[in-house]
Parts: C-alpha cells; structure tokens; sequence
C-alpha cells in the first residue's frame, strides 16, 4: 500500500542520514587520533602518557559505535549476490585466529560438503564476525567454538556454538535491543546490527544459551530469496 511504501522510503532516507552523519564524525575523529599520537610521540618522558592513552581508547570506542552504525545504515541497498557461506565462515574464522590463540580458544568447524549458494549481501559476513567476537569474549579464561553449517530443505542452518559464560534466562530478550551490553567496554549494537541484516535477508536468528555452560546462536537463510 501508499502507506508502507511512505514508509520505507521514510526508512531508507533515515538510513542515509545515519551513513552521511557516520562519515562526518570520522573524517574528523581520524584527524584528532592522529594529533593524540602526535602528543604520545613529544612525551619523551611518558609523564602525559595515561591521559594520552586514554584519549586514543575514546576515541576508538566513538569510532566502533560510529562504524556499527554505519553498517545499519548501508546494507539496505548493497548488492546480492550468490555467495558461498562455507568460504565466508573460513574468512571470519582466520580472522579471529589470533584473538582465538590469545585466549586459548579453540575453533573448529564442522561444515556439511556442497552446501547451495546463498543469494546475500557482502555485510552478511558482519553478522559471523559479530557473533564469533561475542563467542570468544564469553571465554577469557579459553574454550571451544563451534561453527557448523548444514543444510535444511530450503535453507542453510548456521550455529555459532560457545562453552562461554552464558546468558542469564532475564537477558536473553534484551539482546539485539540498542545499547544492550553487559560488557565494560561493550557497545550493545553488534547483536542488534547483525538481527537487523538477518532480518533484511528474510532469515532468522535464535539465542539458546545456559549460564556457566555456553551459548548457541543459530542463523537461518533461506537458499532461494
Ligand atoms: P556487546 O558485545 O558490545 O556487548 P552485542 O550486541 O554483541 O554487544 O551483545 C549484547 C550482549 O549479549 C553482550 O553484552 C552479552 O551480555 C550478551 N551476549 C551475546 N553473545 C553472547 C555469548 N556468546 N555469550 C554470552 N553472552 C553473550
Ligand atoms: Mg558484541
């Protein structure tokens, strides 16, 4: 109807705004990490050194906030284009190895053989690395991740399996709500991002998790969009 075309255009213009506003606050954030590392490198005898550390780790964090924003705003009109999960989950995993080998985090990967092409956007890939991220920090003290991928009639199954710390029953309708973090330095937006790209692709995305065993995050695309 009217309406809901109204809508969505109202939606895709929001989205812009968000992607134009993302720009503007990062050309100028790269300009003042740049000077704060200039400061770092004039305090020869380190007694600024606190402080100017401090400034760089705020000013990345604005620019993990702006950058997850920014992927919120973007995917709507980026191409689709057949694309093979089996090799987009390996990229996501070699990305994470040292991160992995840093917290004795094993990652293995039990993949079905000859899975269809999924039809899917690039920023598809966003939503693995967000949830491979939240497996390897529910584990600082090691564990293993599982990624699996199989086939179900006309979909593909992706879990993202963790022996992390868990999520209580109380939160697990919180997650992917904006800001929603129990972390120190957390964000709360790779959860609702990577629902919002789920959601675009017409999938679902499901949480099963139990305090101090693990938690089992399952992502369905259908083959055909
Ligand atoms: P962030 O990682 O910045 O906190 P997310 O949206 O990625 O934001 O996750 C939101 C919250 O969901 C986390 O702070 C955490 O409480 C919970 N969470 C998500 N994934 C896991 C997981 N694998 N194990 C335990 N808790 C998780
Ligand atoms: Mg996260």
């Amino acid at each position: 109807s009217e309406e809901f075309i109204r809508r969505s255009e109202k939606l895709s213009l929001a989205g812009e705004l968000a992607a134009g506003i993302a720009h503007e606050i990062r050309n100028p954030l790269t300009s003042l990490r740049g000077f704060v590392q200039l400061y770092m490198k004039e305090d020869m005898d380190g007694t600024k050194k606190l402080r100017n550390e401090i400034m760089i780790s705020e000013i990345d964090r604005i620019n993990e906030i702006v950058s997850e924003l920014l992927v919120l705003a973007k995917p709507s009109n980026e191409a689709y284009e057949l694309r093979d999960i089996v090799n987009e989950l390996n990229k996501v995993a070699r990305l994470f190895e040292g991160q992995a080998n840093l917290y004795n985090v094993q990652i293995k990967q039990e993949f079905d053989n000859h899975l269809p092409f999924i039809n899917c956007q690039r920023s598809i890939n966003q939503v693995f690395i967000n949830v491979l991220k939240n497996a390897i920090e529910s584990m600082p003290d090691g564990g293993e991740v599982i990624m699996q991928a199989k086939q179900m009639k006309d979909e593909i199954c992706i879990r993202i399996i963790d022996t992390g710390y868990g999520i209580p029953q109380s939160e697990i309708n919180k997650i992917g709500n904006p800001f929603f973090t129990t972390k120190e330095t957390g964000t709360g937006l790779g959860l609702m991002v990577s629902m919002k790209i789920i959601q675009n692709h017409k999938g679902t995305m499901r949480f099963e998790s139990e305090v101090g065993k693990g938690t089992m995050v399952e992502v369905i695309l259908p083959i055909v969009k």
